[in-house]
C-alpha cells in the first residue's frame, strides 16, 4: 500500500517514518504525476500560503482533484487541513474545499502559537489517550453537516473527517504515538478494497 507524502514545503519526513512504522510505503511527492500509483495522500503541516504557491507553479490542484474524486483518501494536518477546508479566513485564501469545514488560520492566540496537550480519542477501536502538538494552529470554526468530528480539544473540533478526507488542526507525526496515522492507514486499506 503506498501512501503519498506532499513534499513541497514543511515537515513531511516525520510523517513518511511514522507511514513506515504502520506498515505502509511512503513515497515523497513533488510532481502531480508522482500521485498516479498511490492508495493515499498525506498533506503535511508547513506554511499553508507557501504551499499554495509551489501547488500552484506544479498544477497540483487539478491533480489532487482527481486524485480525489477517484475515491483516494487524503489526510491533511495544520496547513494540510488548511488547504483541504472549504473556507479559510484570517486572511482568506484558495483553499481545495473537499472537506466542509471553515478555518480560521493562527487563530490559537499569541501566546499559545504552540502548545501540547492530550485527548481521548475513539479512532475506530477502542478509547485511546492522544498528544496534541499544536504549531501555530488553524482552529475549526464551522463543521459542515456531512462532516464527522473525531477528536475535540477545549470544545473545538480537531480532527474530522468527511467520507475520504482526513483533517487534523494538530501534527500528529511529532509524537510516538501511531493512532492517528493507523486511522488513515486503515481508511486508505478499505478504500483500495472498494476501488481496486
Ligand atoms: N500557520 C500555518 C498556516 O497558516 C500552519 C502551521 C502549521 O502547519 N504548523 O499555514
Amino acid at each position: 500500500m503506498k501512501i503519498g507524502v506532499l513534499a513541497l514545503q514543511g515537515d513531511f519526513a516525520l510523517h513518511t517514518q511514522a507511514l513506515e512504522r504502520c506498515g505502509a510505503e511512503p513515497v515523497l511527492v513533488r510532481k502531480p504525476e508522482e500521485l498516479a500509483d498511490l492508495d493515499g495522500l498525506v498533506i503535511p503541516g508547513g506554511e499553508s500560503t507557501t504551499v499554495l504557491r509551489l501547488m500552484d507553479a506544479w498544477n497540483f490542484v487539478p491533480a489532487i482533484e482527481k486524485f480525489h474524486a477517484a475515491g483516494k483518501p487524503i489526510f491533511g494536518t495544520c496547513a494540510g487541513l488548511i488547504l483541504l477546508a472549504r473556507d479559510v479566513s484570517s486572511p482568506s485564501q484558495f483553499s481545495l474545499g473537499l472537506i466542509d469545514v471553515g478555518v480560521e488560520r493562527n487563530a490559537y492566540g499569541r501566546q499559545r502559537e504552540s502548545f501540547e496537550a492530550l485527548a481521548t480519542a475513539t479512532l475506530g477501536g477502542t478509547p485511546a489517550q492522544i498528544e496534541l502538538v499544536f504549531i501555530r494552529a488553524p482552529r475549526i470554526r464551522r463543521i459542515g453537516p456531512g462532516v464527522q468530528t473525531l477528536v475535540t480539544h477545549a470544545g473545538d473540533p480537531v480532527m474530522a473527517q468527511q467520507g475520504t478526507v482526513l483533517v487534523a488542526a494538530f501534527h500528529p507525526e511529532l509524537t510516538a504515538d501511531l493512532t492517528v496515522h493507523r486511522y488513515f492507514c486503515e481508511l486508505v486499506r478499505s478504500a483500495r478494497q472498494r476501488t481496486p
